[in-house]
């Protein structure tokens, strides 16, 4: 059961899914989808510039994209970003879910291998004469 609404602008009843919801009183804007993105693109048409929504810097209309001769309230620059940082993260949340248990592998893996050899170089150093130069690549401080 869908409600009907008269859209004030072209005078046509049509059922609520025709109309965007109104989010801050409820129920739904008084003029049909159709109409309003209409009216933006009316608006739009003479606009030259227009403030990004994401990085907030005032750019050309045609740094946006467009849908129904409306801008996107991002910039094509945010815009895009924002969809590869999606996809990224899609694809990364799905490799977790795939592999649970290459993450853990890893990290026991890694501290194994690596860090006994240099400890065993330190202390052979320490016990020579200068104890200040260990800290400095030898062959540079000489020259
Ligand atoms: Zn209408
Ligand atoms: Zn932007």
């Amino acid at each position: 059961m869908s409600e009907f609404i008269e859209c004030e602008i072209c005078l046509k009843t049509k059922t609520c899914d025709e109309f965007n919801p109104n989010k801050k009183e409820g129920g739904y804007y008084p003029n049909c989808k159709l109409c309003n993105t209409q009216r933006s693109a009316e608006f739009w048409v003479d606009k030259k510039f227009k403030e990004c929504i994401t990085c907030g810097v005032m750019l050309p209309i045609r740094k946006y994209e467009k849908q129904d001769g409306v801008p996107f309230a991002a910039c094509t620059k945010c815009f895009e970003t924002r969809v590869a940082e999606k996809a990224v993260e899609r694809k990364r949340l799905a490799a977790i879910k795939k592999a649970p248990t290459n993450a853990s592998t890893k990290s026991k893996f890694v501290p194994k291998s690596t860090p006994l050899p240099d400890v065993r170089r330190n202390v052979q150093q320490m016990d020579g004469t200068d104890k200040t130069s260990t800290s400095q690549p030898p062959k540079k401080a000489k020259f």
